[in-house]
């Protein structure tokens, strides 16, 4: 059963769940990487889904697909850039629930691994729309809506990212989820947690999962794109509507409080472009037998280290989150 009906049995019936992937994913320490302390350790989610291919969009779609086939919808319609490893993990499990996907992608700079998921969204039986730019995106969207409908049923729209009130629901559950494993004994309680973040819903499901369960730990989200908001306000904006939704539900809970900080400082130029920082951080990360990549990953690494030799964290263990999938 998930942690969030096991928290709220009014959550049972009113918030349906599939399951996608098996928990708790693995936790471990990272010693090389310490300089002192505090410690630093992992949550590897790069395993969670069928298969072991997924990541923390897998995580938001648990939540996501039951709630589409209840409203009897048909297609989702959602956005990304070229590369989206959430169009693609859409595409892949939506399928499997006979979910069409239709993609609204707009340009980023084309790679190897960007030509590479583009062959895989193709394959994978999704309809793309090469919409280019966010304005086009948004000016084409009443007429892919339109195109997208079966009967008078609209298609089941989702923000790029997976990052909607219920989907961020994924990351409250993996709150859950470690509280469960500092209760057993595998992990210190965290001070901090340190996560990519590209469209908010990792950050503000985890902060409010630690504000419901009472666990004083602070998230730090390390922003990689310039692309949405994702300052605290909208991130704090977006665990109230998850929280909101909640009680919607049924469950019944005091004002969490939300401990998160949100940084640029490790973006670099643009979404998708490498930093000397990040690549640093990826070959360190690889000695611990950890593979990271270059977009989201290998950004927030380089936060956590050069935040860790400044002394920043000052509330004990950090836990990073190998949010990545499989490349
Ligand atoms: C999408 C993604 C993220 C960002 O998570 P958000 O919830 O969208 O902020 C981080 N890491 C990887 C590998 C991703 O694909």
């Amino acid at each position: 059963m998930p942690y969030l009906h096991e928290w709220s049995p009014a959550l049972r019936e009113s918030l349906p769940h599939l399951r996608l992937g098996s928990g708790p994913t693995p936790v471990r320490r990272l010693g090389a990487l310490e300089s002192g302390s505090p410690e630093i350790w992992l949550k590897d989610e790069s395993g969670f889904g069928e298969g072991g291919w997924g990541g923390n969009k897998v995580r938001k779609l648990e939540w996501l697909l039951p709630d589409a086939k209840r409203r009897r919808r048909k297609t989702i319609l959602t956005f990304g850039g070229l590369g989206t490893n959430w169009g693609l993990a859409t595409a892949l499990y939506g399928r499997d629930q006979d979910l069409h996907t239709a993609l609204g992608l707009i340009d980023q700079p084309r790679d190897k691994h960007v030509e590479t998921q583009l062959e895989r969204l193709e394959a994978s039986g999704a309809t793309l729309h090469f919409t280019r730019t966010k304005n086009r995106t948004i000016a084409l969207a009443p007429w892919l809506i339109a195109r997208h409908s079966s009967g008078l049923r609209p298609p089941y729209i989702l923000p790029s990212g997976g990052s909607s009130p219920l989907g961020s629901l994924g990351y409250v559950e993996t709150a859950f989820e470690i509280v469960a494993q500092v209760r057993s004994g595998e992990l210190p309680e965290p001070g901090h947690v340190v996560v990519p973040t590209g469209s908010g819903g990792t950050a503000a499901g985890l902060a409010l999962g630690f504000g419901l369960a009472g666990i004083p730990t602070r998230v730090t989200g390390v922003i990689v794109t310039e692309h949405l908001k994702l300052d605290d306000h909208a991130i704090r904006r977006l665990a109230g509507k998850s929280a909101s939704l909640l009680r919607r539900r049924g469950a019944e809970f005091p004002e969490p409080p939300l401990d998160l900080e949100m940084t640029s400082d490790w973006m670099g130029e643009t979404y998708g472009a490498p930093t000397p920082e990040s690549e640093r951080a990826i070959e360190r990360a690889r000695a611990e037998g950890l593979e990271l990549d270059p977009v989201y990953t290998g950004k927030a690494m380089a936060a956590l280290l050069d935040k860790s030799e400044a002394g920043e964290f000052t509330a004990g263990p950090v836990l990073f989150l190998n949010t990545n999938g499989p490349r």
